[in-house]
């Protein structure tokens, strides 16, 4: 008998049919014996649509409220679920994050879990129960309810199969596992049979939001293998494991794109020690992420710093920075928010030179501009306009021949 997290996103519970089939999955590995914990999102769009309520009644809405709110979708669907299994003969039992209890720190919104009591699901297990449980929220110490950020039901899944012990840990999502680049804008994507949490991280860090990045941290930290598989199919998908149970490193293995990002400049700025940390502790202490920062020296005194944060941080960011620019005497501030970040990954490129300058090669042969460049040891990624995101990513999916199977590191130098 093996304990067995399953996890399935929006897209498989959208309808009452998608969650009566969703039912059946569940009930067939619950026949040959299986425990069965199945962790449910909000339906597809719920929790844009409840996102958007807020909006419309508060300008600002406080992140308690928010979770309050927000949390309520995946409510529906685990009680849903847990009737249809219900229905179908077998015992189930749908539990909320507090009910479990999942603890959280108290950063609502974009709370992270401290940690499971497995007691209570343990005890629906042993009496035979499926237990459906609520993804993408848990309890913080004071009895708030919290969210952990949007596709954070995929962390909730990694937690649960860590807290656990589970022997299997299965994202049920709309493709059949993680590809070379997003399938929905890249015909030509192929599916990874197999990769590492580092890659993962990466590729997840970068955009591709098939796995949260929180999820593969938590795989990686507490060995949990993923695997990463189509809800519509029974076709194996991708296992996320352990670097050395790979059976051979590509030397780029996927591609992403992240829309989510604005530029913002200061030019001009007195180029003097200091004038970096005036500029950006406002800004964490406005609890706004950075991700890229570039700064250029003009001529001896002066400097230019462009940095970029992510979208629905940029009115406040401007806010700030306007501010900071006149009080250290700085220029203009400019920013941007038609940008895309473009990346390549791949733990192959540890060894390997060359990689960035070929990159860089095909955005300019699609006449694309790069308006900023940042590398690690296993990735490199360009900001460019936003309108040529497809275009560039296309173009490095052909260039890598990602869509060949099998590229072995040795055939590709
Ligand atoms: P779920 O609702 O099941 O959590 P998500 O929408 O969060 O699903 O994630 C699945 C989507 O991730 C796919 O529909 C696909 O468009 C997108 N995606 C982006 N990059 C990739 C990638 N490299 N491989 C697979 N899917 C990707
Ligand atoms: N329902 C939440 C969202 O849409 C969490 C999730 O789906 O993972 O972001
Ligand atoms: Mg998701």
């Amino acid at each position: 008998m093996a304990l067995i997290v399953q996890k399935f996103g929006g897209t498989s519970v959208g309808s009452v049919e998608k969650i009566q089939a969703v039912a059946d999955r569940v009930i067939a590995e619950h026949k040959k014996g299986n425990q069965m914990v199945v962790v449910l999102s909000a339906m597809s769009g719920e929790t844009d649509k409840l996102t958007g309520l807020a909006q419309a009644v508060q300008n600002r809405p406080s992140s308690r409220e928010m979770d309050m709110l927000l949390s309520t979708g995946e409510q529906v669907t685990i009680a849903l679920l847990a009737m249809a299994v219900k229905e179908r003969g077998v015992d189930a039992v749908a539990l909320l994050g507090d009910q479990v209890s999942i603890h959280t720190d108290s950063t609502h919104t974009k709370a992270r879990i401290k940690n499971i009591d497995s007691h209570l699901i343990n005890e629906h297990l042993n009496s035979g129960k499926i237990v459906t449980i609520a993804g993408f929220q848990g309890v913080d110490d004071h009895g708030n309810i919290t969210t952990l950020g949007r596709g954070g039901s995929d962390t909730t899944a990694v937690a649960l199969a860590a807290a656990l012990e589970a022997d299997a840990c299965e994202i049920f999502t709309d493709v059949e596992g993680v590809y070379t680049t997003d399938p929905n804008i890249c015909t030509k994507a192929r599916k990874i049979n197999q990769i590492c949490y580092d890659e993962m991280l990466e590729l997840a860090s970068l955009g591709a939001k098939v796995l949260d990045i929180r999820a593969v941290g938590l795989a990686k930290k507490y060995k949990v293998p993923v695997h990463v598989r189509s809800t519509f199919t029974d076709t194996i998908g991708t296992w996320v494991v352990d670097e050395d149970k790979i059976m051979e490193s590509l030397l780029v293995s996927g591609i992403t794109y992240n829309k989510n990002e604005a530029r913002i400049t200061i030019k001009k700025v007195p180029d003097r020690p200091g004038t970096a940390s005036q500029v950006f502790l406002p800004i964490s202490d406005a609890e706004i992420l950075v991700d890229m920062i570039i700064q250029n020296t003009r001529d001896g005194h002066l400097t230019d710093m462009t940095f970029t944060v992510m979208r629905n941080d940029y009115e406040r960011a401007m806010e700030i920075v306007t501010e900071i620019a006149q009080d250290i005497g700085a220029g203009c501030v400019t920013g941007d928010q038609h940008i895309a970040k473009v990346s390549i990954v791949g733990v192959g490129m540890r060894n390997h030179s060359g990689i960035a300058s070929t990159m860089f090669h095909i955005l300019s042969k699609e006449g694309i501009n790069m308006m900023m460049v940042s590398t690690s040891e296993i990735k490199v990624s360009c900001i460019i306009d936003e309108k040529y995101t497809e275009l560039a990513v296309r173009a490095l999916h052909d260039a890598f021949a990602l869509d060949k199977d099998n590229m072995p590191l040795e055939e590709t130098n």
